[in-house]
């Protein structure tokens, strides 16, 4: 594909980013999101700001997804209106977003009864990694479409990682989630338990983040809970959602993944506390409270 044109479906704190770096790339984009305050500013860059995703998807080659969850997505593929119905035979549909295994294996179903093949292609990086064009692209797919792709996820992207057969990317990526997911809730109550116990909090955290269990994420996540600053880089709701999908993932493996299931009550009670929209390091918000 030479110069393909692309939908771009979905334009929140990821989304946004990902599709201005294709539209520097020089890539004739479409854009669609649900609320459309979030897609009027693409006008001035030049995209196509449509109405619906059928409309976004008319004419074009490449079809990509960054959306909240199974739901939104199913909405925007398969929906009223959605891009789906417009895909002309050949395109090459990504899904993005981090959502389930079952998922990807509906819309790999839905795509070839089209004619259409999918990469499940989520990403590892943030806000700012999705703005500078720093991601790292999990892929499931064949190689074949994963090379028309390629063009397209490297103007976004760091690194492509090609794992295997659909859903593979999908895997991985809720893989990825749990680990962090789990760190993040046991971050929040060793803080917590720092701070209440009236230990020297600068001290102790320089003894965690400079020592074994100093992670990247438990050093940027304990320098935004102790700010605080739960600006959302990663909306908190979002790695619930995450947390949730692996422990499906894990029962269809028969595994219990009990350290999962404990974070996520961790991340629920943040939740429930009125943090959701936030940044997921409020996650220690009611364990400093109660
Ligand atoms: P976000 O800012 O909350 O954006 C979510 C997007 O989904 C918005 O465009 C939203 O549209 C749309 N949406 C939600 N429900 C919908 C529905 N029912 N129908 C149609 N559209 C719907 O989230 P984000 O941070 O960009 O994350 C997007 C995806 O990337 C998620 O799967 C997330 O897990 C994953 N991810 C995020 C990060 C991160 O650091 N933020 C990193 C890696 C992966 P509206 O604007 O209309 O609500």
């Amino acid at each position: 594909m030479n110069n393909p044109r692309i939908a771009f479906l979905g334009l929140g704190l990821m989304g946004s980013g990902m599709a201005n770096r294709l539209l520097s790339a020089g890539f004739p984009v479409a854009v669609f999101n649900r609320n459309p305050q979030k897609a009027a500013p693409f006008a001035a860059a030049v995209a196509r700001v449509t109405n619906s995703p059928r409309e976004a998807a008319a004419g074009v080659e490449v079809i990509i997804s960054m959306l909240a969850d199974d739901n939104a997505a199913r909405a925007v593929w398969l929906g009223e209106n959605g891009a789906l119905a417009a895909a002309a035979p050949s395109t090459v549909l990504i899904e993005s977003s981090t959502v389930t295994v079952g998922w990807i294996g509906e819309l790999a179903a839905a795509a070839a009864a089209r004619g259409c093949e999918l990469l499940d292609a989520p990403v590892t990086g943030s806000k700012t990694h999705a703005a500078a064009g720093e991601l790292c692209f999990l892929v499931g797919g064949t190689a074949v479409t994963l090379e028309k792709a390629r063009p397209v996820l490297a103007a976004m992207s760091r690194a492509i990682v090609h794992l295997g057969p659909t859903g593979s990317g999908a895997l991985l990526k809720l893989i990825n989630n749990f680990l962090c997911g789990v760190q993040a809730a046991s971050l929040a109550e060793a803080l917590a338990l720092i701070e209440r116990s009236g230990l020297d909090r600068g001290k102790a955290l320089e003894i965690l983040t400079s020592g074994a269990p100093g992670s990247p994420l438990i050093k940027t996540l304990s320098a935004r809970m102790t700010g605080p600053d739960y600006t959302p880089n990663f909306p908190l709701r979002l790695m619930a959602k995450d947390l949730a999908y692996a422990s499906q993932e894990g029962r269809r493996h028969s595994l219990d993944l009990t350290t999962v299931a404990t974070a996520l009550e961790v991340f629920k009670k943040a939740i429930a506390a009125g943090h959701g929209d936030e940044d997921m390091s409020a996650v220690i918000e009611p364990l400093r409270k109660g």
